[in-house]
């Protein structure tokens, strides 16, 4: 990831609001990378942008050396499959669906043929600790298994780069720390993290920490580990 003098502004009738405010900052592959800073401050507005599901208003985004920072919804939706995987505060599963279906659905997307879509599902389940919850409803499970079932539809088609947004938020510490142990393993495989986090410990696991104050990085922090 590769971005310079970043800026987002939204405007609502009488009102603008600068949400980002010059933001260059580059990820190397295989980072992970922790995401501070006040509510308010425009950490959900960047991690839109870097997933690729809003457009900066100006500068420049690169995502493995390819400008991405002014695409169409469509090419950014197509850009979005299979590279990059989402992990949510809320969990943001599919109440409808089964466990097995929520984390079916990228490799549906991608066009996975039926039985090669049930063997990852399986093994990603089992990854995750959740196989034994697989035909269960998302309202039949507890945050942490919810949490873990989201972050196997993130990871299920492997993608390069996880966007993680305060995903230990709405968990217990216990089941927090699974959630951060599993990204940490996720990380040493290879990808890309960046965690938009309120919680120190949380950031403790990161290369590195970003602290964003009113739209600007104001420092970078490594980690001693
Ligand atoms: P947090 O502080 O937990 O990061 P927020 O409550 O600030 O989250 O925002 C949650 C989501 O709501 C964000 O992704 C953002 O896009 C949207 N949002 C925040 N503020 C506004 C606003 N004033 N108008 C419309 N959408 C907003
Ligand atoms: P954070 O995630 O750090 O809490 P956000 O990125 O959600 O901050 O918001 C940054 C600023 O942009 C806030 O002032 C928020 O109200 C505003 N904002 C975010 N999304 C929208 C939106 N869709 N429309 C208008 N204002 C927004």
């Amino acid at each position: 990831i590769q971005i310079k003098d970043l800026k987002k502004v939204f405007r609502t009738e009488e009102v603008e609001t600068v949400a980002l405010n010059g933001i260059s900052m580059h990820v190397t592959q295989g980072e992970f990378i922790a995401i501070m800073g006040p509510s308010g401050c425009g950490k959900s507005t960047l991690l839109n942008i870097l997933g690729l599901l809003d457009n900066p208003t100006s500068g420049h985004y690169l995502l493995d050396g390819k400008e991405v920072g002014n695409l169409k919804e469509k090419e950014r939706t197509q850009s979005r499959k299979g590279n990059i995987g989402f992990v949510f505060q809320s969990f943001n599963l599919i109440e409808e669906m089964t466990v097995f279906e929520n984390v079916e659905l990228p490799l549906t997307y991608l066009k996975v043929k039926a039985a090669e879509r049930k063997k990852r599902v399986e093994e990603t389940l089992h990854k995750m600790s959740i196989s034994h919850r697989a035909s269960h409803f998302p309202n039949q499970l507890s945050g942490g298994q919810q949490q873990r079932v989201a972050i196997a539809r993130a990871v299920i088609a492997n993608p390069k780069l996880i966007l993680a947004d305060e995903p230990t938020g709405n968990l217990d510490s216990k089941n927090g720390k699974d959630v951060m142990d599993l990204l940490t393993e996720l990380n040493q495989e290879g990808a890309t993290i960046v965690m938009v986090t309120h919680s120190q410990h949380d950031a403790s696991f990161a290369h590195r920490t970003i602290n964003l104050f009113d739209g600007q990085i104001i420092t970078e922090v490594e980690s001693k580990m």
